[in-house]
């Protein structure tokens, strides 16, 4: 921790030095109110919906009470952004409350939007109700999708005015202000060890990395050179079972700044994400990142290698030794190869393994790229194949295609030929079509948090209404279940939401 100068805390911005966080006091808020809470989150902290009512849980989870017996702090980061060294970041809007154990798990509560920290730089440590109800929704609907995430307890509305955009006329453009309640083991990030690299403060990182290993890490060993280098192994493990699962069901994060990278292989940073609608690998939800699209969709498991190779330079003070590290590095890239083949064969419904299986995969995904066609209800519509039958036209596949009268007898004929060598494929596996539906059914789900879905919760939720907050939170629950009366979400982005992806800030 920072020894303050000052044992008041502190929150004014600053550098800080050989210290991984400092002590600050969350903002009191105007007029809290908490507009929706995480029934699966209360009970994995042993809350019930009636604590939810008290005074006291609305004044913690919006920051104007603290916990007894608790300093709340916020921590100090480094991060490559955009490929380039930022130097300090840290938490400029995030402030850790306390941990809590419950049933045998640990949480750390973090309250994001909850004012200026030492980190906040030029910022104002605060967040909008928008951004706030895209993270919210989001990590609670991955979590379901069985995505390893951050998780969400909490969101309330501080009853403060965030100005965030200036109007062409000059005038300025206030937000409502809003707080959300993050949870989750850790919130450590790769910028956390970065950071003190770049400061060669080796003994401060040593200090960081050992806390890490016994804390989250311990089946490893006890701190040695061997554990550190099995430690940014397994982190480049549960980061790849991360992105894998992003793949999968068509999540783009959009800033995978090493800041932005969990230690534990947790999605964090629910900034300006976004989901595919039309399948397409070059697609990123990131409008600042539109020249050079670092984090599209296609490259997101190659930016985890990139990050992991910055973690590893970040802790080679305290291995000395390149050839492992190398050797981790080298093993990620093929494993990456290894998984996506096994996560796309699974999408597909091929739970065996062929010679031809690359080339199948690689001409569906060029097929689906070619004419608009929206991933999630592709795949999902793909279960009702029926094997015994040659495919004479594309009825089964229609729905997900964003431009149908564009649909001419060329790209008839080429999914016609692609479905005669999936129908052959499919010889070769031993489930039969119910079986094959039952299990792709649990691969790819029906409903996902389309960006216009977030937009219309967003929408109704400025002008005080949040009926469709507590509905994309209960459909989101279920993201695999067929879930009638929910029927007009399985539906493709309508046309006014094209381009519309939300904003970060
Ligand atoms: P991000 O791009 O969201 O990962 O944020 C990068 C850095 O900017 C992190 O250190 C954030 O804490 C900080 N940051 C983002 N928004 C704000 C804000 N409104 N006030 C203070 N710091 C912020
Ligand atoms: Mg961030
Ligand atoms: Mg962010």
């Amino acid at each position: 921790k920072e020894l303050p100068e000052d044992p008041n805390t502190e929150n004014s911005r600053r550098q800080v030095t050989k210290a991984c966080f400092s002590y600050v006091t969350p903002k009191k808020t105007a007029k809290p109110q908490i507009i929706h809470t995480s029934s699966e989150m209360l009970s994995a902290l042993g809350l019930t919906k009636e604590d939810t009512k008290s005074t006291s849980f609305l004044n913690i989870f919006t920051g104007n009470e603290i916990l007894p017996n608790t300093n709340p702090y916020a921590m100090c980061y480094g991060g490559y952004q955009f490929g380039n060294w930022a130097g300090q970041l840290g938490d400029g809007r995030a402030i850790n409350l306390a941990e809590i154990e419950q049933d045998n798990k640990n949480w750390v509560l973090q309250l994001k939007g909850a004012g200026e920290t030492p980190y906040s730089r030029t910022a104002d440590g605060l967040a909008v109700l928008r951004s706030s109800i895209r993270e919210y929704l989001c990590s609670e609907a991955m979590h379901h999708l069985g995505v390893p995430t951050t998780r969400a307890l909490s969101l309330g509305l501080s009853g403060d005015q965030v100005l965030r955009d200036v109007l062409y006329n000059g005038n300025p453009e206030y937000e409502k202000g809003a707080i959300v309640c993050r949870a989750a083991p850790s919130f450590l990030r790769f910028g956390n060890y970065e950071i003190f690299a770049s400061r060669q403060d080796n003994s401060t990182l040593k200090i960081l990395v050992d806390y890490t290993i016994k804390n989250h890490y311990s089946y490893l060993g006890k701190p040695s050179k061997e554990t550190y280098i099995k430690f940014i192994k397994e982190v480049g493990d549960k980061s790849l079972d991360m992105v894998m699962h992003w793949q999968r069901v068509g999540f783009v994060h959009g800033v995978m700044n090493t800041d932005n990278m969990s230690i534990l292989g947790l999605t964090i940073d629910y900034g300006p994400y976004g989901w595919l609608e039309g399948y397409d690998h070059g697609w990123t939800p990131n409008t600042t990142d539109n020249t050079n699209k670092r984090y599209r969709y296609g490259t997101q498991p190659q930016i985890i290698l990139w990050n992991l190779y910055k973690l590893a330079n970040a802790l080679y003070p305290l291995i000395e030794e390149v050839e492992p590290l190398e050797d981790i590095l080298m093993v990620y890239r093929k494993k990456t190869e290894d998984s996506y083949l096994k996560m796309m064969r699974s999408k597909i419904g091929l739970f065996t393994e062929d010679k031809n299986d690359t080339l199948l995969i690689d001409t569906l995904e060029t097929i689906l790229q070619k004419y608009e066609t929206d991933m999630t209800i592709f795949f999902r519509l793909l279960a009702n194949f029926d094997s015994s039958v040659v495919t004479e036209d594309l009825s089964l596949i229609s729905k997900a295609f964003y431009t149908p009268n564009q649909i001419t007898d060329t790209i008839k004929e080429e999914w016609k030929q692609w479905f005669l060598k999936y129908q052959k494929r499919l010889l070769k596996e031993s489930l039969n079509d119910g079986e094959r539906k039952k299990v792709m059914n649990t691969v790819n789900p029906k409903y996902v948090l389309r960006n216009y879905m977030a937009q219309l919760a967003i929408d109704e939720a400025n002008k005080g209404k949040y009926e469709l907050i507590e509905e994309f939170y209960q459909l989101l629950k279920k993201p695999y279940d067929e879930q009638p009366e929910s029927e007009k979400w399985f539906a493709k982005r309508p046309e006014w939401a094209r381009n519309k992806v939300g904003c970060s800030m």
